[in-house]
């Protein structure tokens, strides 16, 4: 499932259409995981002149305030070409180009704002990691009194948005943090070591274009992957030596709340 890298690594991409008119749009299915709405040919007829994110909605701004919102889901991202029968979206500009949004498993969002910002997906999310709203004093307090384990709270869109099983897992480990450890016995240092992790856990994993898995499913605008799983040094490594210099240990795997989490028990506590 694409998590912020990935959208954001999307939302890049996208940046190249910004000034394009937008000809027509073709729905090749009624729905994705809602009803597309009934009005989404608004959309053709005005140009593209931003392109935002919030959590994981992509927000493309149209030309007299409407906006855009795409969610990728589990499965979705968009490409410039045909590529077959899970093509859902099929968006063509005046200048010939095309734009294909594909969802094989159709858990992907489209919907349309008509002026401002208001919608409810929205409207009761978190903080944004590298939002001016979001620190390691904010975080250490949203975790009191908590009786979750620390790697369920980093996943609770309601204390910092984003981020999910993939860079929970990678985080931790390079805060020394063990995913077991319930929230409210998070100390206010660890609270800011797991801040910083998560700058700079997201900016590489942006750098890198995301994460593409073995099930090959996120893709770049261009086609291209995302090579961030080159870096991971926990992630779907069960069975592997740990990266630290001087741990011998072996990477171990947990079921939390239903979801896989890679840590190694000897570097995080
Ligand atoms: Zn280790």
């Amino acid at each position: 499932m694409p998590e912020l890298p990935e959208v954001e690594t999307v939302r890049r991409g996208l940046m190249e259409l910004i000034g394009k008119e937008i000809l027509a749009v073709e729905l090749n299915r009624a729905d994705l995981r809602y009803p597309f709405p009934e009005d989404m040919d608004a959309i053709a007829g005005r140009k593209i002149i931003a392109i935002d994110r919030r959590a994981k909605y992509l927000l493309i701004r149209l030309e007299n305030d409407l906006t855009w919102l795409a969610h990728l889901g589990m499965t979705g991202r968009f490409g410039k070409t045909l590529e077959g029968k899970h093509d859902h979206v099929v968006i063509d500009f005046v200048d010939g180009s095309r734009l294909v949004y594909t969802d094989p498993r159709r858990f992907g969002i489209m919907d349309l704002i008509h002026g401002g910002n208001e919608h409810k997906l929205l409207n009761h999310l978190g903080p944004e990691p590298f939002g001016s709203e979001w620190n390691g004093t904010i975080l250490h307090s949203s975790l009191q009194g908590r009786n979750i384990s620390i790697k369920s709270a980093l996943l609770d869109q309601k204390i910092v948005v984003g981020i999910g099983n993939i860079y929970a897992s990678e985080i931790l480990f390079r805060a020394g943090v063990s995913p077991n450890r319930l929230a409210k016995n998070i100390s206010k240092k660890k609270a800011e070591c797991i801040y910083n992790e998560t700058q700079n856990v997201l900016c590489a994993a942006i750098e890198a274009g995301g994460s593409t898995l073995r099930d090959g499913q996120f893709k770049q605008i261009d086609g291209n992957l995302g090579y961030f799983p080159h870096e991971f040094a926990v992630y779907d490594r069960e069975g592997e030596s740990c990266t630290s210099v001087e741990c011998t240990n072996f990477i171990q795997r947990v079921v939390q709340s239903g979801r896989s989490t890679f840590y190694c028990s000897q570097c995080q506590s």
